[in-house]
C-alpha cells in the first residue's frame, strides 16, 4: 500500500527541484528494458495528493522539503519532460547495469566451477582421420571433439583446444543447453557472437 500524504496546500512555489528519480522497475522486453506500472515507489503528491512513481524532491519557497509528482513541481512542460526523461533514462541505465552485473556473476561462477573441474585426460580418444588428402588424428574426449590433428600440429595447443571444448561443454551441462549458455553470455556481455 501507498503511503498516504496529506497534501500540504501551503507549499509556495517557486521550488527548486533537488532530484527528479524514476523509481519504477524495468524488464527486459526483447532488446529493450521498459518500465513496469506500478512497481515503483507509489507515492501520493505533496502538493495534490495524486499518486506518482516519479518523484521530484523539491525545496519551496520557505525551504520546506516535500516530494511531489513532475506536474507539481512548478516547472515548464519542457523542463517537466527533460527531467522525468532523464530519470527513466537513468534508471533504465540502472536497471540495465544490475542485470548485467548478476549475469556476469552467474557465468563467472559456472566459470569458476568448471575450472576447478578436472579434464579426464585418460579419456582421449584418438582415431585415424584424413585430412585432405594427409595422414592425421581426430581426438575426442566424452562429449567433446573432434580436434584435428595434422602430422605437423603443435600437440599442447591441439589438446588446449580440445581441453577449451570439453570446458565448454561443462558450462553448457551446467546452464541447460548451449541457447542458455549463449543467452546467459549476451545478458553478462561476455559472448563474442562465435
Ligand atoms: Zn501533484
Amino acid at each position: 500500500m501507498p503511503q498516504r500524504h496529506e497534501p500540504t496546500p501551503t507549499l509556495a512555489p517557486p521550488f527548486r527541484v533537488k532530484q527528479v528519480r524514476d523509481t519504477r522497475s524495468f524488464v527486459e522486453d526483447g532488446d529493450r528494458w521498459v518500465p513496469v506500472p506500478g512497481s515503483g515507489d507509489v507515492r501520493e503528491c505533496d502538493r495534490c495528493g495524486r499518486t506518482h512513481e516519479i518523484h521530484a524532491e523539491v525545496v519551496d519557497a520557505a525551504g520546506r522539503a516535500a516530494v511531489v509528482g513532475v506536474g507539481c513541481m512548478n516547472a515548464t512542460v519542457a523542463e517537466q519532460r527533460r527531467l522525468s526523461g532523464k530519470a527513466t533514462r537513468d534508471a533504465r541505465k540502472a536497471a540495465r547495469e544490475r542485470a548485467r552485473a548478476a549475469a556476469r556473476a552467474e557465468f563467472d561462477a559456472h566459470t569458476r566451477a568448471v575450472a576447478a573441474m578436472v579434464f579426464p585426460h585418460d579419456q582421449v580418444r584418438r582415431q585415424p582421420a584424413d585430412w585432405g588428402g594427409k595422414p592425421a588424428e581426430e581426438w575426442r574426449v566424452q562429449d567433446a571433439g573432434p580436434v584435428i590433428v595434422s602430422e605437423w600440429a603443435d600437440h599442447e595447443e591441439r589438446m588446449a583446444v580440445l581441453t577449451s571444448n570439453w570446458r565448454q561443454r561443462r558450462m553448457e551441462e551446467r546452464v541447460g543447453g548451449p541457447d542458455t549458455l549463449r543467452a546467459l553470455e549476451r545478458r553478462a556481455g561476455t559472448y563474442d557472437g562465435g
